[in-house]
C-alpha cells in the first residue's frame, strides 16, 4: 500500500481525503514544500497515483472505520502536520425532511473522524515539538443556510472540536489553524447530489467559484509560517459569494 520508505530527517504532512479536491491539491503543495506526504483515502488506486507523482505515502483510511484508523496511524513515527480534510455533504434537505442515513454519514465523517484521527495523531504532533493541524471547515460552519442543517450542523461540530484544541492545547508546541472555504469546485457537489452531475454544475454555472489550489496555497503558506505565529482562523470566498447564502446568482 505504501509507494515509498519514510526518510525521517523531513517534515511529514499527513493529508486525509487525498483521493481528490482539496486534499489532492494540499497533498501536491506540501510536497513542492519539500514535506514526506502520507495521503489518506478510501480509493487508494488514485492515492497510489497521486503518491507515485509527488513521492508520498499512500495508506487506505476511512476515517468512519475505527479498525481501518489504526492501521493508518500505525508505524506513522514521525507526524508534524495533519490536515483534516476528509469530510463532505450528502442531500439538501429541510429539516422537516431530513434524511437520517444521511446526516449520519456527515456526522460520522465531518465530526467523528475528524475527532478519530486527531485523537490518535495528538502524541505524534507533540512529539514534533513544532505541530501543525489544519481542519478544512466551511462557511457552513459559520452561518446556517436553507436545506443545510445536516451539514452545517456537522461542521459546526467538527470546528468545535478544532476551536477546543486550540484552547486545549495552549502551551504545547501545537499550532492550530481552521480553514473555512465557501464554494470550492471539486466533487463535493457530486458526492452531495449523488453522483448527479448536472446537479453538481449547475452549483458553480454563472459564477466563478474558488479551486482546490486556492485552498491548498492558503495551507502551504499556513504551514510555512515560524513555529510563533498560529493563524487562528481563515475564511476563503469566491469573489462572487458574500456569504452561504448569498452570491451573484441569489443576488
Ligand atoms: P471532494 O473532492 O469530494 O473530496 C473529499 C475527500 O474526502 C475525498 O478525498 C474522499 O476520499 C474523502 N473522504 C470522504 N469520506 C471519507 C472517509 N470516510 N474516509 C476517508 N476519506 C474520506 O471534496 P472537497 O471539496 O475537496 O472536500 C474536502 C473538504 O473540504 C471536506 O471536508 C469538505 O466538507 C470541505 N469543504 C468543501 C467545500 C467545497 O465547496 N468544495 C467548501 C467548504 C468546505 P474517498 O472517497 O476516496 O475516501
Amino acid at each position: 500500500m505504501s509507494t515509498a520508505a519514510s526518510d525521517t530527517s523531513r517534515r511529514v504532512a499527513v493529508v486525509t481525503g487525498a483521493s481528490s479536491g482539496i486534499g489532492a491539491a494540499t497533498a501536491r503543495a506540501l510536497a513542492g514544500d519539500g514535506y514526506d506526504v502520507v495521503l489518506g483515502a478510501r480509493r487508494v488506486d488514485r492515492l497510489e497515483a497521486l503518491a507515485a507523482e509527488i513521492g508520498g505515502r499512500a495508506r487506505q483510511l476511512d476515517v468512519t472505520d475505527p479498525e481501518s484508523v489504526d492501521r493508518f496511524v500505525a508505524g506513522l513515527d514521525r507526524v508534524d502536520v495533519l490536515v483534516n480534510n476528509a469530510g463532505g455533504a450528502k442531500g439538501l434537505a429541510t429539516v422537516a425532511d431530513a434524511d437520517l442515513d444521511d446526516w449520519r454519514w456527515m456526522w460520522e465523517t465531518n465530526v467523528v473522524g475528524t475527532l478519530r484521527v486527531t485523537k490518535a495523531l495528538l502524541p505524534a504532533l507533540e512529539a514534533s515539538g513544532d505541530g501543525l493541524i489544519v481542519t478544512i471547515t466551511s462557511l457552513a460552519a459559520i452561518e446556517p443556510y436553507d436545506n443545510g442543517a445536516g451539514y452545517t450542523s456537522a461542521k459546526h461540530g467538527q470546528a468545535m472540536i478544532h476551536r477546543t484544541l486550540r484552547l486545549e492545547l495552549l502551551g504545547k508546541p501545537i499550532r492550530l489553524t481552521e480553514i473555512a472555504p465557501g464554494m470550492v469546485e471539486t466533487e463535493f457537489s457530486l458526492v452531495r447530489f449523488d453522483g448527479d452531475a448536472d446537479k453538481a454544475d449547475a452549483v458553480y454555472s454563472g459564477l466563478e467559484p474558488l479551486v482546490a489550489d486556492d485552498v491548498a496555497e492558503v495551507i502551504s503558506f499556513v504551514a510555512s509560517r515560524p513555529p510563533h505565529v498560529n493563524m487562528d482562523q481563515i475564511v476563503l470566498k469566491p469573489r462572487d459569494q458574500a456569504s452561504a447564502r448569498r452570491n451573484i446568482k441569489t443576488g
